[in-house]
């Protein structure tokens, strides 16, 4: 999208909204796009929910118990509900759960939200006509191609995806003209550079993620942990929805991180673990997009 922007000719505005989830390759080519091709500076936007914490405390504290919530669940969501300062984290916390296909509030809290609030309604409020331009691609998937290009939200705020009839091909044909290597993690497996791992993540990214950046995955794990605390029931607490796992038990607490990449590591069906792994034995392009390490 910033590529297509300077090629347009017009001056643009590019925002970066920073969930706390992303991969710190993805961060570190935000902040070099800029110097590599000489365009404008992006500007860095967070969402902040330290300020709700309180209000949610006193929530716990005086609604739980009459809701019939244990004193162990209470005492647990006081002691964890403090502000980490990491957005996906903190919402999550105040949510006491994480996000999923149904309940997907992470892109519209931590993307749209400071996108709006801290970009574009001050333009609004300037008087400006503000056109929002969105990297979307119909063939994405099935919802992103019921989109329309042009959308009026309203209030001097339109929406424009330029790039929605674009193929895989057109996005890297953009970088080579560019002489722009595009994210290195479309090399590595993955299918999307948003969070690290996506709520969506294919089978096969969470399986590249599990054996390339096992810190990230680490980190989920305390993650869970703490948004588990943040739960009024036992056992909610985890980063993907219970259905990710096949034939899991719904009765039991929901499959942590640990238990969907064992998952992950299994073949179809998963219930068999790959008798060689094709990480260690394919030396070929692990790319879905084939673009060779
Ligand atoms: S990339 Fe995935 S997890 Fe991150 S905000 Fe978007 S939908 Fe949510």
């Amino acid at each position: 999208m910033y590529l297509h922007a300077m090629e347009s000719g017009r001056d643009f505005l590019p925002v970066f909204a920073d969930t706390g989830n992303e991969h710190e390759a993805t961060l570190d080519y935000v902040r070099d796009l800029p110097r590599l091709t000489g365009g404008p500076a992006i500007r860095w936007v967070k969402a902040d929910f330290s300020g709700d914490f309180e209000r949610k405390r006193r929530f716990v504290e005086e609604q739980w118990p009459k809701d019939g919530v244990p004193d162990d669940r209470v005492r647990a969501a006081l002691e964890a509900l403090h502000p980490t300062r990491v957005p996906f984290l903190d919402l999550c916390m105040m949510k006491g759960r994480f996000p999923s296909t149904r309940a997907r509030f992470c892109s519209e809290e931590l993307k749209y939200h400071p996108i709006f609030y801290q970009v574009q309604e001050p333009l609004l409020e300037d008087g400006q006509i503000v056109c929002s331009w969105q990297g979307v691609r119909a063939d994405e998937s099935a919802s992103r191609a019921k989109m329309r290009r042009w959308e009026h939200v309203g209030g001097g705020l339109w929406n424009w995806r330029p790039i929605f009839r674009w193929t895989v091909e057109d996005v890297f044909a953009i970088h080579r003209r560019h002489g722009i290597e595009p994210n290195p993690l479309y090399k590595q497996g993955m299918g999307r550079v948003g969070c690290m791992p996506c709520i969506h993540a294919r089978k096969s990214e969470i399986k590249e993620i599990a054996h390339r950046f096992s810190d990230h995955i680490a980190r989920i794990e305390l993650w869970e942990a703490l948004v588990g605390d943040c739960s009024k029931r036992f056992g909610i607490g985890s980063f993907f929805a219970v259905g990710k796992t096949p034939g899991h038990d719904k009765s039991k607490p929901s499959p942590g991180i640990w238990d969907v990449v064992e998952w992950a590591n299994t073949d179809r069906g998963g219930r068999q673990f790959r008798l060689f792994d094709d990480i260690n034995t394919d030396p070929g392009c692990l790319s879905i997009y084939g673009l060779c390490e």
